[in-house]
């Protein structure tokens, strides 16, 4: 949460601060800002979007050659132009952006308020730069990195911050605990955002700045790396980024959640390209491969995960139980971390994190690592945080996501998680040849099938129309399609704001029943096979109530069709794999509904992504 983009360089730095934010508001959009250095130290912030910032500062003076910029998501403090970040010094000359929470922030605001300090906002952010200012006001002729770093080793908290100081005119320092920063290195320029997206289109070459180290750069001069608590100079691991900026573009699509929507095909190949090979009968996870022996020792898996990555993790242990016969155990990682939780060196803690920057997840990881279980990640950002602290780990391979609301993404955690378990089936002997085989056949024509499912999009807009006055909605599924349940409930509320819940489909009498009425959607997952004639007797019963039941079925289904309002024809699969299909509809469903309720698709409010505060 929170972006943040800063540079240092011979360019004009508004234009490509302000294009950074506009990469970077998927990960808050409640105020945006820059402070520009040119002699002079200017700031402009505005609450809101990164386009008001543009509006208010067009008839300003933007010159500048150094400037740091953020888009917030708050947590300390309301949204609002003075809590806006770029936050400055008692004196005016320190400039700071924060991403994440400043623990002790009471405490180190007290002493500074004794000591003469006077604060302008509710922020914990600002704290940090007064306690940068009366760090340097102690140590005279400190220089800048240095007293940044002392400053540091007086927090607690999570940051990813950036710094700049009229005093030190070319000079960025950037540091970070928990919160990801990334530097690009130019010729004879630097920049610094919160991901790559908006270095890309200046230059490939970037340095992920490490969990608890400083950075200072300056044109012209090497990037000098030091640990903020030892104070120990780092080599900087420069690396090439594979990313292209078409990626990064709606092209041609009305929102990123849609273009996401339908790239699915594409991000499920990507995510199988060279793990699979049902010609040849193998499935291979890198990951997995390399730490074999801990695979095959390992009692049992605990996956750790947040949201729709959460949901990933519960197929999962649909799929590794029935496939693999290991049990799993899926946790909220913001529960595992603070329950004392018995984990072993026989365990093995998945992660599961599109941004793989989740600030619960990471420090679930924390927590399992120093209890000796092997760590593995499932991450989409290719070196992100959570890619770099584990054992091992797969990436999905599903190129960046944009839209606040996880599509393609999740499928790609899914397809992963499907080869998982096949990988593990295969090597624990737990699966027939055959039906290993027919699996592989079947997983490899899933992104053809989604792509048949895009073509239900009208029928979908049709009944997303009919549905979208609605106040609650239910999602029902069992087995393997409850998570899809979840999910699909999740998407609604998330971008068009109906309450919405998802239940497995026989929990209903237990509750939600006493809410259904003729005003009441009601989504069945009805594709499968084997507790076909129960989630029959479920329709029934949402039916005898008069809820208006909207059914995802098989192709060919007679049964269902009969008595649904509406149902959704989905192209028939082997049941473990039904997941991947059957959330397509509900995605859709849900983008339509949000478009006819005229709700930002791409960012709803109060939401970002990459939610690196716990
Ligand atoms: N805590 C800071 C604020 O509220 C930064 C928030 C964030 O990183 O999301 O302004």
């Amino acid at each position: 949460m929170c972006g943040i983009v800063a540079y240092t360089g011979p360019k004009k730095a508004y234009p490509i601060l302000i294009k950074g934010l506009q990469r970077l508001e998927y990960r808050g959009y409640d105020s945006a800002g820059v402070a520009l250095l040119n002699g002079d130290i200017r700031v402009y912030k505005r609450k809101g979007k990164v386009s008001e910032l543009e509006d208010f500062a067009k008839d300003k003076n933007l010159s500048g050659s150094v400037g740091i910029g953020h888009t917030r998501w708050a947590t300390h403090g309301k949204p609002d132009n003075i809590n806006a970040h770029p936050h400055q010094s008692g004196d005016g000359n320190i400039v700071l952006v924060h991403n994440g929470i400043i623990e002790n922030y009471a405490v180190l605001k007290e002493a500074l308020s004794e000591n003469g300090h006077t604060f302008k906002s509710e922020t914990d952010t600002e704290v940090l730069v007064h306690l940068i200012e009366e760090i340097q006001n102690q140590y005279n002729n400190l220089p800048l990195e240095e007293v940044v770093r002392v400053a540091l080793t007086k927090v607690i908290g999570a940051y990813a911050i950036v710094v700049i100081d009229k005093k030190d005119p070319d000079k960025i320092i950037a540091a970070r605990r928990q919160s990801p920063l990334v530097i690009g290195i130019g010729e004879d320029e630097y920049y610094i955002a919160s991901d790559a997206t908006p270095i890309v289109e200046h230059t490939k070459h970037v340095v992920y700045l490490g969990d608890g180290e400083i950075a200072s750069v300056e044109p012209k001069k090497e990037l000098q790396i030091k640990t903020i608590d030892e104070n120990e100079t780092q080599i900087p691991a420069i690396q090439e980024l594979d990313m292209k900026i078409e990626q990064l573009e709606k092209g041609g699509y009305d929102y990123f959640m849609l273009k996401e929507i339908h790239e699915q095909p594409k991000s499920i190949a990507d995510c199988m390209r060279g793990r699979i090979s049902a010609e040849d009968g193998w499935v291979l996870l890198g990951g997995v491969e390399e730490q074999a022996k801990k695979f095959a020792e390992a009692e049992r898996i605990i996956i750790a995960s947040c949201g729709t990555s959460w949901h990933a993790g519960l197929i999962a242990e649909y799929l590794i139980e029935d496939l693999a016969r290991l049990p799993v155990e899926v946790e909220y990682a913001s529960e595992l971390r603070y329950r004392n939780p018995i984990i072993t060196d026989k365990d093995i803690v998945l992660a599961i994190s599109q941004s793989g920057e989740t600030a619960d997840t990471l420090a679930a990881l924390q927590i399992a690592k120093e209890k000796g279980a092997l760590i593995y990640g499932i991450v989409n950002a290719v070196g992100s945080s959570i890619a770099r602290m584990t054992d091992a780990g797969s990436y999905i391979h599903a190129g960046p996501e944009i839209g606040v609301a996880s599509t393609k993404a999740f499928t790609g955690q899914v397809t992963l998680l499907t080869l998982m378990a096949l990988s593990l089936a295969k090597k624990r002997g737990t699966i027939t040849d055959e039906y290993f085989q027919k699996l592989l056949v079947e997983i490899e024509k899933i992104p053809g099938k989604v792509e048949q499912v895009m073509k239900l999009n009208e029928q979908i807009e049709y009944i997303a129309g009919e549905i979208q006055h609605a106040n609650n909605a239910l999602y029902l599924g069992r087995g393997y399609n409850f998570p899809i349940a979840l999910e699909g409930a999740l998407k609604l509320k998330e971008i068009s704001y109906i309450h919405a819940e998802g239940y497995p489909a026989a929990e209903m009498k237990h509750g939600p029943i006493a809410l259904i009425d003729e005003n009441m959607p009601v989504v069945v997952i009805c594709t499968n096979k084997s507790a076909y004639e129960k989630i029959i007797s479920n329709v029934q019963e949402v039916k005898a109530r008069k809820g208006m039941v909207i059914a995802i079925v098989t192709e060919g289904d007679k049964e269902i069709k009969k008595i649904a309002d509406y149902t959704i024809e989905i192209p028939d699969t082997e049941e473990p794999l039904t997941p991947l299909l059957s959330v397509i509809p509900l995605q859709l469903l849900s983008y339509h509904i949000a478009v006819m309720r005229e709700c930002n698709v791409d960012q709803p409010r109060n939401l970002a992504k990459s939610v690196t505060v716990e």
